[in-house]
C-alpha cells in the first residue's frame, strides 16, 4: 500500500516521455525521469515510453540500465509499456514480457491512425505511430485488446504495455488506472482490473 504519492518512473533516455511526466504528475503522482540505474531506486512504477526502439536500446546499453531494470519488474513494480517501450519489453529486448513484437507492423508514419479501443472495460482513444503489434505471446499474456486480429493491449503479471501512444489526444485513463492499481498497492491482473480512479486529495 502506498500511502499518499506514488513515486513512478519514467524512463527517459529517449522519445516520447515528457507528456507521460505531465499526466502522471497532473494526476498526483511524484515522478522521476529515469536515465541511469540510481534513479530506479525506491519506485513504486515505471512507464516506458514510445520513441525509437533501436536508439533506446543503445541507451539502456551505454547506461547499463538491462539489470536493473530486469531486476525492477521481477521485484513485481508495476510498468507501463507503450510503442517502443513494448518493443523493449519483449523477448528479443529485455526479455521481460513474454511476447514478440513485430515493429513498424502497420506500416511506416503513413499509416499512423487513431482508433477507440475498450480496455478492462475503459474506452480508450488511442493513437498508433509506427506502432508494433504483438506477433506471439505467451500462455500467461493475458491480451486486453486487438486491432485487425492482432493484440495491441497485453498485461503479465504487474506488466502492461500497449502497441499504442496513450498520452496523446487527451488520453488519461490508463495512467488513472496505473496509478490506481499501485495505490492499492495492486501488482496482479485482478487487482488492476477492480481499480479505481485515484483517490481524491492524494495529490
Ligand atoms: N517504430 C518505433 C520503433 O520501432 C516505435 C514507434 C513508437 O514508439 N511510436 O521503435
Amino acid at each position: 500500500m502506498v500511502d499518499t504519492s506514488p513515486l513512478i518512473g519514467v524512463l527517459a533516455l529517449q522519445g516520447g516521455f515528457a507528456l507521460h511526466v505531465k499526466i502522471l504528475r497532473d494526476l498526483g503522482a511524484e515522478v522521476r525521469e529515469v536515465r541511469t540505474p540510481a534513479d530506479l531506486e525506491g519506485l513504486d512504477g515505471l512507464v516506458m515510453p514510445g520513441g525509437e526502439s533501436t536508439t533506446m536500446t543503445l541507451g539502456i546499453e551505454r547506461e547499463g540500465l538491462a539489470g536493473p531494470l530486469g531486476d525492477l519488474v521481477r521485484a513485481g513494480t508495476p510498468v507501463l509499456g507503450t510503442c517502443a517501450g513494448l518493443i523493449m519489453l519483449d523477448r528479443e529486448h529485455l526479455g521481460l514480457l513474454d511476447v514478440r513484437a513485430q515493429r513498424n507492423a502497420f506500416g511506416r508514419q503513413l499509416h499512423s491512425f487513431e482508433t477507440d479501443l475498450e480496455i478492462d472495460g475503459d474506452a480508450v482513444r488511442a493513437v498508433f505511430i509506427r506502432a508494433p503489434w504483438i506477433a506471439e505471446h505467451g500462455d500467461g499474456v493475458e491480451v486486453l485488446a486487438e486491432v485487425d486480429g492482432h493484440p495491441v493491449a497485453v498485461r503479465q503479471g504487474a506488466v502492461m504495455a500497449v502497441s499504442f501512444h496513450p498520452e496523446l489526444a487527451g488520453e488519461t485513463r490508463l495512467h488513472e488506472r496505473f496509478l490506481a492499481a499501485i495505490r492499492q498497492g495492486a501488482t496482479g491482473a485482478d487487482a488492476a482490473r477492480t481499480a479505481s480512479p485515484g483517490r481524491p486529495g492524494t495529490a
